[in-house]
């Protein structure tokens, strides 16, 4: 027994130093970067997306994994490494394609507009919680007006989006409150920008 626990050891040790030197070479040691959205069936083409630095914002399709420790529900805005670098949004792609492609179009344009808008020129930790709750609210803002102005979703599409986004909500136990606060501000300015 005690020849097995003492040759196991070694194993354990390579395996968990395997799995630093993914972490430490970063995004490009990662699988995700060689999947595409042709992946994934189901899944709508994400829009070309530029940052405040006028970066190309890359799309990163995870199958749910997440990259260097981070979990993704369903989108994430990133740089790598933080702040100063290259901008890119990571996707966890079975589980986006499962929604509505009004609901997949909102979060890339949610993602994209979070680089657009400059909000990864601090970290996370730098806001606080007023200031996170703002960015957000702007983040859903500018895509809400760019699903009537780039794809031209009319009146039932944005139905068809918050029925998607109620049942998520809904099942995460979010509040009534919540649902009706984020719908709001996305509705309004889908109404204020120019639409079909
Ligand atoms: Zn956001």
């Amino acid at each position: 027994m005690s020849f097995i626990k003492r040759a196991a050891f070694p194993v354990v040790a390579g395996l968990v130093l395997s799995l630093q030197f993914m972490a430490v070479a970063g995004v490009q040691a990662q699988q995700p970067e060689e999947l595409s959205v042709k992946d994934f069936p189901g899944l709508a083409a994400p829009p070309v997306c530029v940052d405040d630095r006028g970066m190309e914002v890359t799309y990163k399709f995870t199958t749910g994994e997440g990259l260097r420790g981070r979990v993704v529900n369903f989108a994430a805005a990133m740089r790598d490494p933080e702040v100063t670098g290259k901008p890119f949004i990571l996707l966890d792609a079975p589980l986006l394609a499962m929604m509505t492609p009004q609901f997949q179009n909102l979060n890339y344009y949610h993602e994209c507009a979070h680089h657009e808008l400059g909000h990864l020129n601090k970290l996370p930790k730098e806001y606080s919680k007023a200031e996170k709750r703002a960015i957000e609210g702007e983040a859903d803002c500018q895509a809400a007006k760019k699903l009537g102005a780039e794809i031209g979703y009319r009146r039932e599409d944005m139905n068809i989006l918050y029925r998607n986004l109620t049942s998520i909500w809904q099942q995460e136990g979010r509040s009534y409150d919540h649902a009706r606060a984020r719908i709001g501000g996305i509705d309004s300015c889908y109404r204020s920008a120019p639409h079909p």
